[in-house]
């Protein structure tokens, strides 16, 4: 059983960053079987045609930062710096239970469909004691949602009582974390090349966690063969709290307790030196850049053309939409090239280097590179097909500069594994106003218990 989308623009980001302006893609099953300019062959055997006429088509967006269950507390402390926000917000979050992070989850995975996401990896730090298996929440909301999910275990050690930012309500025991998340991996980590769900460990900060579940978390996933991530030079507050307590910058700490690597990846790193730059440079650590959530708390400019021309993995993230709203990855292609022009110039950010950071940049962020982030054959089918010839698109010339620039294009199709998650700009599979009225309820739930707590 094939899909031809044919008649298409065609973005590939492929090694030779093929473009065709009529072109197709073949899918056979759960991969790619060609990427090609003109018309596709009319007479395939058990092939459902698809008209991409008007149409652009990427490879699927990959996002590489995200807090699903923040979707059900977007709207508050709007006016706050990182610190005074996360404050406000760790008492609402010590109420999460199953249900509330499925819901959550699970809105927050629509709108990554809807705005182009195929791959999209979670960090989810907060377990209060009474709240049940998260992780196999949202595990669960994602395979419903149909996108390909790379959930961290996060953790939290370092409470307020002994100089951590959290309240000690919403932190862990070292020892109970590093069992829950190694039971983690090794109930849901499938390494499989065809696998649509792989586990990372990912503590949530230097000032939210111990400077020895760092070191151990390291040793764990390297032991296990999964990824790393946690947040690192976000703010300016992070690294006073760093220089204060460790007497370095962010970079030096982590880099001490084993933290630089192929296998790691940075939320922010927006306040690196130059001397930062090049140790992850060196070490081939990577960074998601999460411009809108970066904006939205004041907390500055990420330097990606300095990121780029040191060589870093550089991909997109949304962040928790807490602190983005809108959460939605094409928006976060647009703002990565405005903003790094608007610090850099014009040439700092090309519309198609953009485009790099949204597919196969996020997807050598999340080690994921060898099977998707480009239309190319053998790869993963995981694909957005773009409407560009809507009133709000038609007669731009360039159909990457439509999508990039553009407003957001509806979506015609979004493919995960050959599987349309996205048809006509709606989701295919989930009831979206049913799911509105869930997230309505969970988000009234969880602001109700903040209040009895
Ligand atoms: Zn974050």
């Amino acid at each position: 059983m094939s899909i031809v989308i044919d008649g298409c623009a065609v973005a590939s980001m492929d090694g030779d960053r093929s473009e065709y302006t009529v072109g197709h893609v073949i899918v056979d099953g759960a991969r790619i079987q060609s990427v090609a300019e003109g018309r596709a062959p009319r007479d395939l055997p058990d092939a459902t045609y698809v008209d991409g006429t008007g149409c652009l088509a990427t490879p699927g967006f990959v996002n590489t930062h995200h807090h699903l269950y923040q979707w059900l507390t977007r709207g508050t402390a709007v006016d706050e710096t990182l610190f005074d926000w996360l404050t406000t917000l760790y008492p609402v979050w010590a109420g999460l239970d199953e249900d509330t992070v499925r819901v959550g989850a699970t809105g927050a995975l629509v709108q990554l469909a809807r705005t182009g996401c195929t791959t999209t990896t979670d960090h989810h730090y907060v377990f209060p004691g009474d709240g049940g298996d998260l992780l196999g929440a949202e595990i669960e909301a994602a395979r419903a949602v149909g996108l390909r999910f790379l959930p961290t275990r996060g953790s939290m050690d370092l409470g307020r009582s002994r100089g951590g930012l959290p309240p000690d309500a919403v932190v862990e025991e070292l020892d109970a974390i590093l069992a829950a998340t190694a039971e983690a991996i090794d109930r849901h980590h499938d390494p499989s090349p065809e696998s649509m769900l792989r586990i990372g460990v990912a503590p949530c900060s230097p000032f939210s966690v111990t400077g020895d579940l760092l070191e151990q978390a390291a040793v764990l996933a390297r032991d296990k063969g999964v990824r790393l991530h946690t947040h690192l030079a976000e703010t300016t507050d992070e690294d006073a709290f760093c220089r204060d307590r460790f007497g370095c910058s962010p970079v030096e700490y982590v880099e001490s307790l084993g933290w630089l690597g192929p296998d790691v990846w940075f939320a922010h790193g927006i306040h690196l030196d130059d001397k930062g730059i090049a140790a992850l440079a060196a070490s081939g650590t990577g960074v998601a850049h999460c411009p809108s959530s970066n904006a939205r708390l004041g907390a500055g400019i990420c330097r990606t053309r300095d990121l780029r021309d040191a060589g870093v993995p550089v991909g997109l993230g949304v962040d928790g939409a807490a602190s983005n709203e809108a959460a939605s990855l094409v928006e976060e292609l647009r703002h990565s090239v405005l903003f790094a022009r608007a610090v850099g110039g014009p040439q700092a950010l090309t519309v198609r280097a953009g485009l790099e950071l949204a597919t196969i940049g996020g997807a050598q962020v999340l080690g994921w590179d060898d099977r998707i982030g480009s239309l190319e054959p053998g790869k993963l089918a995981d694909l957005a097909l773009w409407r560009v010839d809507t009133a709000a698109h038609a007669g731009i010339a360039d159909p990457v500069a439509a999508l990039v620039l553009g407003t957001p294009p509806p979506l015609e199709l979004l493919l995960v594994q050959g599987r349309a998650v996205v048809r006509n700009d709606a989701m295919a599979e989930v009831d979206e106003e049913r799911l509105a009225v869930d997230v309505r309820a969970a988000a009234a739930t969880l602001r109700d218990r903040a209040v009895g707590r």
